[in-house]
């Protein structure tokens, strides 16, 4: 070991997905020597962070606060870009429709207005017009908004685990069995123990299992997406798609559009009963149904769609949707709670941990900001505000 190194603050995080990945790589530039402890390969296909592509939209309901950690996500991307020497970002704007007339979409008009986003209103004519793979049928409401895009998440993800080999950040193979969050310590399967200054727990929908008191909050769901191949027809306009959100309160779903040579996407953002995140990854034909039949109402034709895989993906679930990113005791770190939301803010908050970290006074501020209760303590954003990448 060197002399540098004996002197080095040392970090240990448990987890490899996103959050894990970002904390890691945080806590590099802030000069800890930092190791990270997965259970499985990386890119991991079972983790939460592992699929085709994540969704970025300001477009956030009445949750103000997270409306509002937008910029600074993107900023934090950008930061994290520019160092992997990528860009696996595609700008798509965004589509929102609902039949309601109040909810989420007119919630999320009036925030965006109240901040000064520009939201223009479309009808359901103008919908159908606009975007001819979809019907107008029952759409009492739409807007569009330019800002939001796909972000390419297991491109993002190996750029992750590309940049910390060039760190020297060593990703160790071994199952965490239990935590001692006050000793800052954890042990294996294997039965090795591994300990640091400072901890990081970022085990997705694993978390409730090694984190006290976690489950009282947090559970996992099975969420199953559906890839879908576009006739010729349409396959084009959807090329140039935004992404979808159909809000109908019967039973809306997301589509993602086929950008970069991925696949259109379609879900389900309604949490799924608990399931044990090491539960079957292969959908059946049954839940594949499910997810066509909410969007057969609104994608004109889906049954000359072509199905190409129907898979389940786990959240962690918070019920108000609130993320647990909080100390637990001195510098100890939980980081849980996503949702199905939690992606498009993976390199912000491992930046943000990284700086509570070192400051117990961000770190007391750290769960009410994440929660998307509070605005940022000062310090916290400092410097990852000034760029953006839409
Ligand atoms: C279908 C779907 C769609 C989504 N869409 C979006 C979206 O559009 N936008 C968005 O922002 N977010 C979205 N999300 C949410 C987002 O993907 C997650 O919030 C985020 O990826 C969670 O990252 P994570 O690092 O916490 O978890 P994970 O990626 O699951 O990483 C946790 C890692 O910890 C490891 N681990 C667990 N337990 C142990 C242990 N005991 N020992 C060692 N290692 C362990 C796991 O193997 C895993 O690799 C979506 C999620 C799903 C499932």
């Amino acid at each position: 070991m060197s002399r540098d190194t004996e002197q080095m603050q040392t970090a240990l995080v448990i987890g490899a997905g996103i959050m894990g990945l970002s904390s890691a790589w945080a806590l590099s530039r802030a000069g800890y020597a930092v190791r990270v402890i997965e259970q499985d390969e990386v890119p991991n296909p079972r983790g939460a962070s592992v699929d085709d592509h994540r969704l970025i939209r300001h477009a956030y309901g009445a949750q103000a606060g997270y409306m509002r950690m937008i910029d600074p996500a993107y900023a934090a991307w950008d930061l994290l870009f520019r160092e992997a020497g990528q860009r696996p970002y595609v700008q798509t704007g965004v589509l929102a429709l609902t039949a309601s007339p109040r909810g989420w979409l007119a919630d999320s008009r009036a925030a965006l207005r109240a901040d000064g986003h520009a939201v223009e209103d479309l009808s359901a004519e103008a919908v159908a017009q606009r975007f001819p793979f979809l019907s107008a049928a029952g759409i009492h409401d739409a807007f569009q908004l330019a800002p939001g895009g796909v972000l390419l998440a297991r491109r993002i993800v190996q750029a992750l685990a590309g940049l910390l080999a060039r760190r020297g950040v060593p990703i160790l193979r071994g199952r965490t069995m239990a935590v001692d969050t006050g000793r800052r310590t954890v042990t294996l399967e294997d039965g090795t123990h591994h300990a640091a200054d400072t901890l990081v727990v970022a085990a997705g929908p694993w978390g409730p299992r090694l984190v006290p008191g976690l489950a009282a909050r947090v559970r996992p769901t099975r969420q199953i997406v559906v890839r879908l191949a576009a006739p010729a027809a349409s396959a084009a306009a959807w090329a140039r798609a935004p992404m979808l959100l159909d809000l109908s309160e019967d039973g809306g779903f997301y589509a993602v559009p086929p950008v970069a040579g991925t696949p259109l996407k379609i879900g389900d953002h309604r949490f799924a009963p608990t399931a044990d995140p090491d539960g079957p990854r292969a959908a059946t034909a049954a839940e594949r149904d499910a997810i066509l039949d909410l969007a057969r109402h609104r994608i004109r034709d889906l049954d000359s769609y072509r199905v190409l895989s129907a898979a389940a993906c786990w959240y962690d679930v918070e019920p108000g949707e609130r993320f647990v990113v909080e100390p637990l005791g001195d510098r100890a770190f939980v980081m849980s709670g996503f949702s199905g939301h939690g992606f498009k803010f993976g390199a912000l908050l491992g930046l943000a941990v990284a700086r509570a970290a070192g400051d117990p006074a961000l770190a007391g501020a750290l769960a009410g900001w994440a929660a998307g209760e509070t605005p940022p303590p000062p310090g916290l954003l400092v410097d990852i505000e000034q760029d953006r990448i839409a």
